[in-house]
């Protein structure tokens, strides 16, 4: 029963078989007490990344050569960082300003974060200081330390509100959400603002931008810019202490001879110039968005097309035109425009998915098949699974149908419950004993109980057991115990009156069970 509804610490437990053993931080030099191996933080960063970016918009793509940029600038800063990690940075398709780094040294920058900047070097002092904290065991530290549980299940309340599937985020995709949203401490983010500007320095930046950059943070904070605060503020507050800490690290840096640093603006602008002209473009989608989420649909539909008209490009907006199509039921209409973004991205799950339900709803089975397994590869969500389990059941794939659905069912949200009650109907009446586990129990006191013991959240009914007991002399006996109402996740206990012959072996067996 425990393999259908595991807990979120499975999962992190699963991962880490570490001992506890003196460890040393590659870019400090110190040494810390930690039991997760740069191996196992590479093999964090490796399994993560792709759904991390998958739940915040994935991988912005109108404008190849931005990533390329991005990329290149974080190259030059990740050889000075101590520790010769898988390093990779992505460009992520998000309005939000935010950057993080992964374990593994696996770093995103959001799309929204690079036009408030102004020059390359302050580009610098956010990659450098992501660097730090992967390089530096931050996100290791975390999770050693258990925080990131915790921010595992906030992430999973997040994603609800924000995306529509990633609600249902599954399994490994919670984790991801956990390592992109954990918030560090102080001490962390102390050192990778000094390490990071001293990273800048010797890839040849002026550190004087990691103060500029502080003091736009605080300039913004002041103005209490909600997007600012869902984003890069929500783990890195602003403040007057990081401007002065970094005003004195710049001192420290020119005394040691780094005063020859570039600020690279002319050639930032050229690189960003791009998203900078389509602005227009995301502020009309991130509207439409908006009035989705309010259900203003009409005004929704007029923002998008204003997007598409703007930047004909962006495969988001298309995306977004389908979502709103589909909600609408024009589900062919859907399908035709979730096809004109997988035409401009293949790898975003949310155009694959939403054009599987759209294919579903027109009773397009095989195609709607392929969409949900391809979507799945990039994010696994309760949706995909619950409609792949609607498909094989349709189908006739009747196994099939409650692997889909058992895997569904692990989701805390309608489709997991929606998902739940499948999983049951189809599979308790064939597996009762999967679900309702039996035992006897011989107390030493010289009584013998039956416990009948319900391992779903769901309310049974009907309940059967069959209790086979070898008495010495009597011989075989076989009976039936019947549990009329056996609550969620609950218990009941009953005596089985003993003969005066001498029990030799007992067994009990749920053989019926029927949801309520
Ligand atoms: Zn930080």
């Amino acid at each position: 029963m425990q393999a259908l509804f595991p807990t979120r610490i499975v999962i992190l437990f699963s991962i880490l078989a570490g001992v506890w053993g003196c460890v040393t931080n590659p870019v400090t030099g110190k040494n810390e007490l930690g039991f997760i191996s740069t191996e196992a933080q590479i093999d964090i960063g490796r399994k993560n990344y792709i759904p991390a970016q998958q739940m915040q918009g994935g991988q912005y793509k109108v404008d190849a050569d931005l990533s390329e940029y991005v990329t290149s600038v974080g190259k030059k800063l990740a050889t000075h960082s101590g520790i010769d990690l898988p390093y990779e940075f992505v460009v992520l398709n998000n309005s939000v300003p935010n950057a993080w780094a992964m374990p593994g040294g696996k770093i995103a920058v959001n799309r929204g974060l690079l036009t408030e900047l102004t020059n390359e070097a302050e580009l610098a002092a956010v990659i450098g200081h992501e660097i730090t904290h992967a390089a530096a065991r931050h996100g290791a530290q975390g999770i050693e330390r258990g925080v990131l549980l915790q921010g595992a299940m906030i992430a999973a309340a997040i994603g609800t509100r924000n995306q529509e599937y990633a609600g249902a985020m599954l399994g490994g995709a919670q984790l991801a959400a956990g390592l992109v949203t954990q918030k560090f401490g102080r001490d962390a983010e102390r050192e990778s603002d000094y390490y990071g500007t001293q990273f800048m320095a010797k890839a040849g930046y002026d550190p004087e931008a990691a103060v500029t950059l502080q003091k736009m943070f605080v300039r913004l904070s002041d103005g209490k810019r909600s997007d600012w605060l869902q984003g890069l503020f929500a783990s890195h507050p602003a403040s007057q202490e990081r401007v002065e800490n970094n005003r004195a690290r710049v001192a420290e840096l020119r005394a040691q001879g780094y005063t020859g640093g570039e600020l690279g603006a002319d050639r930032y602008q050229r690189a960003i110039a791009r998203i900078r002209q389509d602005a227009p473009a995301y502020a009309a989608y991130d509207s439409a968005r908006k009035a989705l989420q309010e259900k203003s649909v009409d005004a929704a539909l007029k923002e998008v097309d204003k997007a598409i008209a703007l930047q004909p490009n962006e495969a988001q907006f298309y995306g977004l035109k389908g979502d709103i199509r589909r909600l609408q039921d024009k589900h062919a209409d859907a399908v035709r425009l979730y096809g004109q973004a997988i035409q401009r991205d293949d790898a975003f799950f949310s155009y694959l998915l939403g054009r599987g339900v759209s294919r579903a709803e027109l009773k397009q089975r095989a195609p709607a098949k392929e969409d949900f397994t391809a979507s799945l590869k990039l994010l696994p969500t309760a949706v995909a699974y619950n409609e792949l389990g609607k498909i094989a059941e349709a189908d006739g794939n009747q196994d099939e149908a409650v692997r889909y659905y058992a895997a569904a069912s692990k989701a805390r949200d309608q489709t997991g419950q929606t998902a739940l009650a499948s999983l049951l109907r189809l599979d308790l009446p064939r597996q009762p004993a999967r679900y309702v586990k039996s035992e006897l129990i011989n107390d030493g006191s010289g009584k013998l109980f039956l416990r009948v013991s319900n391992g779903t959240p769901a309310a049974l009914s009907g309940v059967q057991v069959r209790v086979a007991l070898r008495w010495a002399a009597a011989g075989d006996e076989t009976f039936t115990v019947d549990v009329p109402a056996l609550p969620a996740g609950q218990a009941v206990v009953r005596e089985i009156p003993l003969r005066k012959d001498s029990l030799v072996a007992g067994e009990a067996t749920t053989v019926a069970a029927h949801t309520r």
